[in-house]
């Protein structure tokens, strides 16, 4: 910095008041990482992490998975058995509902929208991440969005909500409402149902098909 401001100084001496910069931001960019790239640097920061007491049962951490360019994030609550033995997200059946309705309803492959969890280790008995883990996992997912920036946050039921918003909802009141990221209130965020709720509720079906329709509006597919 000190040397760009003498050189600045410099050339105001010698009556140069205005510089070309293309060229610099040329450089700069070729420098900058890919989102492939610093993703793969935030997992290898946390693939040991013992930050929370989840750790003792997982297998695995489950990083997020999918196209880091994409739109779309869906966020989940945490993985479950399948996750846990294969290391990705939304595996299980619940993944493979959610995979077909992106496909019928977004017109998109799997592999074309990024999907993560709230927290990414496997809670015992799958059940729901206590305050503290979510709490200690959050800084991952924060800078996992802040990365991957996408148009869209989709949660997938109330952890979703809860550590997306921080504030506790009831999911069949507020599914389908807009609102935006508090980190980043250029990012909208869209709430609907966890897809194994509606495995368990296939009446639900339909509205999740009109969140997802919303989705596919707001990520201007
Ligand atoms: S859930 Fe998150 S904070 Fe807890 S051990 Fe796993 S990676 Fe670490």
């Amino acid at each position: 910095m000190k040397d760009i401001i003498s050189t600045l100084k410099v050339l105001e001496v010698i009556g140069i008041r205005e510089i070309y910069l293309e060229k610099r931001e040329e450089v700069s960019l070729a420098k900058t990482n890919t989102k492939e790239e610093s993703l793969k640097k935030l997992f290898d920061s946390y693939r040991d992490c013992t930050k929370c007491a989840l750790h003792k049962s997982r297998t695995q951490v489950v990083f997020g998975d999918g196209n880091p360019n994409s739109p779309i994030v869906f966020v989940g609550e945490a993985p479950g058995e399948e996750e846990d033995k294969q290391g990705k997200p939304f595996v299980g059946r619940a993944g493979q509902y959610l995979n077909r309705k992106i496909e019928e309803v977004l017109g998109l492959k799997r592999e074309d929208v990024y999907i993560t969890n709230v927290c990414k280790c496997r809670p015992p008995e799958n059940r729901k991440p206590l305050p503290q883990e979510m709490g200690s996992c959050f800084p991952y997912l924060r800078r996992e969005l802040e990365i991957v920036k996408p148009k869209v946050i989709c949660c997938l039921g109330s952890t979703a909500v809860e550590g997306i918003l921080g504030k506790k909802v009831s999911v069949t009141k507020v599914r389908g409402k807009i609102t935006t990221y508090p980190y980043d209130t250029k990012i909208k965020v869209l709430i609907t149902y966890h897809p194994a709720f509606i495995l368990r509720n296939p009446k639900a079906d339909p509205q999740f098909v009109e969140d997802l329709k919303k989705l596919k509006s707001l990520a201007g597919l």
